[in-house]
């Protein structure tokens, strides 16, 4: 490996240079000459940080998002643009067109019906921005056989027909799909190094043995260079084959990784106690913490009754924490809970959390600045692609927390732009942890930014993002 010199980088508020080889920071000094065959850059006074960790995203989805026709705001406000959309849109190899990000200010309540008045000569499905729904037209409801499906998220009319509306039953879905090829990730792999992202953390429940697969071949050839580590990785095979550590493992190279067991608390079917108790006992007895997803206020006061019962195995997570009272951030803070959130909503979509929350409760929503004064390590995320991708505009939204109808979601939770960085900086194992320090061996996954740290932080932006490196190999660089 010829390995990298970066010069003239600012690093924790010194100007020096920084020499990395075979994945490690080797040197770093004030000044350092250019080694024979090295890679030099010039980073002018720039700042190099360790490289960002999205948290919680979706990746497969996120791959197949890039591929889809969108179905809400920005791109399509109404009902003449998405039937526009839909009929500009050619159909995959199977025949099918695939929608995602549909709101209802587009065109109300879709279901069957509605659907094939937008478009009815080939199978449509449109996934809800929320990815907890699909609505299918004709075409699609006949392919899959909905009338016969007998899911409990095939929703049914009082005539018992289905209205084409689907719920949290993307497993069930895709076994009835035409068997889709695994989609390449190297487009994400690449936005995400554009974004100075060189890890994440995928937030998909329950991946099967194949998907985990495919995500590992998406690490090994490169088309994803970020670390991986994986919520939904099975819990009695590690990714890497049988006999590979669970759990327990630093991520040390590029390449899955089981991380904390991921649980939703969906609110259409919430478990009872026992049944919730004894899936986190489960994980906890194998070693693996959990990490739930929960975005109202009921389902977070089960899930901490639940942990108040089994007990909180370092590493235990909260996902999500929409909707949090005043009352559960101590309980929060005493059971040693972690918090990974997304105020990244409310700048994209936050007008629709206003609008159907009692204004009593608008104090509760994507609380960020409660749980940092009670001492909770608090990550952000991204959510993608259900919510916004670039950490950067998140972390514009955590400090400023408007929405797009220019009302402000609860300022008094809004953050420093350095502490809604900082989060990003945090490790993958341990989300609102400090960041890790640069120094003679540690892991090279760096960002190198054009401006010092003190002015990107004055107007945080991807645009800001110069070079990436993961595991020492340049990742992204804009000249
Ligand atoms: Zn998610």
């Amino acid at each position: 490996m010829r390995g990298l010199l970066i010069r003239d980088a600012e690093v924790e508020g010194r100007r020096c240079s920084v020499r990395v080889r075979g994945g490690l920071i080797e040197e770093i000094a004030p000044a350092l000459t250019r080694a024979p065959g090295e890679e030099a850059f010039d980073a002018a006074g720039g700042a190099l940080l360790p490289g960002l960790t999205d948290h919680h995203l979706h990746l497969f989805a996120l791959a197949a998002a890039f591929s889809s026709v969108r179905c809400g705001p920005p791109d399509v406000r109404d009902r003449a643009a998405l039937r526009a959309a839909l009929h500009r849109t050619a159909a995959d190899g199977h025949g099918w067109i695939r929608g995602v990000g549909y709101d209802e200010r587009v065109a109300g309540d879709l279901d069957t019906a509605g659907l094939d008045a937008l478009r009815a000569d080939v199978p449509v499905r449109v996934q809800h921005r929320s990815g907890a729904l699909w609505v299918l037209n004709s075409r699609a409801a006949e392919r899959v056989g909905l009338t016969h499906g007998r899911h409990p998220g095939v929703e049914r009319d009082t005539g018992g027909r289905p209205t084409g509306r689907v719920w949290r039953a993307d497993d069930w879905l895709r076994e009835r799909l035409p068997e889709a090829a695994v989609p390449p990730l190297t487009a994400v792999g690449d936005r995400l190094a554009r974004h100075g992202i060189t890890a994440v953390t995928d937030a998909t429940p329950n991946l099967t043995a194949r998907s985990v697969d495919a995500l590992a071949a998406e690490a090994d050839s490169g088309r994803l260079p970020q670390r991986l580590l994986l919520l939904g990785a099975p819990l009695r095979r590690a990714p890497g084959g049988p006999g590979a550590p669970l759990g327990t493992p630093p991520v040390a190279r590029p390449g899955p990784v089981p991380g904390p067991w991921k649980i939703v608390l969906a609110d259409s079917g919430l478990p009872d106690l026992t049944l919730l108790t004894e899936e986190i006992d489960a994980a906890h007895r194998l070693g693996r913490a959990v990490a739930v997803h929960t975005v109202t206020a009921v389902s977070l006061a089960l899930l901490l009754a639940a942990l108040e019962q089994t007990g909180v195995l370092p590493g235990d997570r909260v996902e999500h924490a929409a909707v949090v009272p005043a009352e559960a951030v101590p309980v929060v803070r005493r059971l040693g809970l972690r918090v990974v959130t997304q105020p990244g909503f409310l700048a994209d979509r936050g007008d629709a959390f206003l609008d159907a929350t009692p204004p009593h409760e608008h104090a509760d929503l994507y609380r960020c600045a409660s749980f940092l004064r009670a001492g909770v390590p608090l990550a952000l995320s991204s959510d993608a692609p259900y919510g916004p991708l670039d950490p950067w505009s998140v972390i514009r939204a955590a400090t400023t927390r408007r929405v797009p109808g220019g009302r402000t979601a609860n300022p008094a939770e809004r953050v420093t732009a350095a502490a809604a960085l900082a989060s990003y900086l945090s490790p993958p194992r341990s989300p609102g942890s400090p960041p890790p320090r640069l120094r003679g061996g540690s892991a090279a996954d760096l960002v190198l930014l054009s401006v010092p740290l003190a002015v990107a932080l004055s107007r945080p932006s991807a645009e800001l993002v110069r070079l990436t490196v993961v595991d020492g190999r340049v990742r992204h660089a804009r000249p």
